[in-house]
């Protein structure tokens, strides 16, 4: 069955940016017994309204190495200043680097136009380091590779220069548990700091079956939309009668910038589908 287990890549910018947008693909992965390795490029150092920054950095390391054992996945956190971040060279390079060691046979990370600049950051590096990490003199200390991973973006809502493409929508139903096990482990941010910042902190229980059922509900509502906006694909994907009933799905949208998603790339990537 499992013949060389496919390694998987998401390259977010904050620590929980991976789970939130794809933890039920990388869920998949993990049941399979594939490799996940998810990686925040900044250090996470500015989302608290309590914390100090050096002390913030230091719990959400704690609580992405907590999400990744929930998987079984690695949770590498840079120390690039959270909200600062720029797609600078040695972003870039660090990237080019990172991919080449990690060898993915799939990246994810944020589309170019996003909510968020840093967001907008990582994912304009992982697009400009796409091709150079097959360019052996750039980055020169750690082997290029022969050919690019396919590369695919995560959703956001922008519509300009164009709307989010789903070229893969995935039905996550059965995934949801553990994604919210995951998120569970931010607990800074899904229980304390978005709460806060969303005006919503007096709605979070203090007990912790009534915390995680809260967080289920919150994190349901947030991303049903998103199936709606998925609709048409994955009605393509699961066909008439179970596409119309998705309630919970996560997409990906193909990067220009790296391998083709052809169809033995596809079968192979996507095999549950
Ligand atoms: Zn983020």
């Amino acid at each position: 069955m499992l013949n060389t287990p496919l390694r998987l890549l998401i390259l977010g910018a904050h620590p929980d940016d991976a789970e939130y947008h794809a933890g039920g693909l990388a869920t998949i992965y993990r049941q399979r017994g594939h490799t996940v390795k998810m990686i925040s490029v900044t250090d996470g150092r500015s989302g608290h309204h309590r914390y100090q920054p050096a002390e913030l950095a230091r719990v959400r390391r704690r609580e992405s190495q907590a999400a990744a054992a929930v998987i079984g996945a690695t949770y590498e956190v840079w120390e690039y200043p959270d909200g600062a971040l720029q797609p600078t060279l040695e972003v870039r390079e660090q990237i080019i680097r990172a991919i080449r060691s990690f060898q993915p046979d799939l990246v994810l990370t944020h589309r170019p136009n996003d909510y968020h600049p840093d967001h907008r950051a990582v994912g304009q590096a992982v697009q400009d380091a796409s091709y150079m990490i097959t360019v052996p003199l750039v980055a020169p200390d750690v082997p290029a590779l022969t050919r690019d991973p396919v590369v695919a973006y995560m959703p956001d809502l922008f519509t300009r220069p164009y709307a989010f493409v789903p070229d893969v929508a995935i039905d996550i139903a059965d995934q949801m548990d553990t994604i919210v096990d995951m998120l569970a482990c931010h607990q800074s941010q899904v229980f304390e700091f978005l709460p806060f910042n969303q005006r919503v902190a007096e709605q979070v229980p203090q007990e912790e079956a009534a915390r995680r059922q809260w967080l289920r509900t919150w994190y349901g509502n947030i991303i049903r939309p998103r199936a709606d906006r998925f609709r048409d694909a994955l009605v393509r994907q699961y066909g008439e009668l179970h596409g119309r009933q998705v309630a919970w799905a996560e997409a990906f949208e193909i990067s220009e910038y790296a391998a083709p998603l052809d169809d033995a790339t596809r079968e192979r990537l996507f095999w549950f589908l």
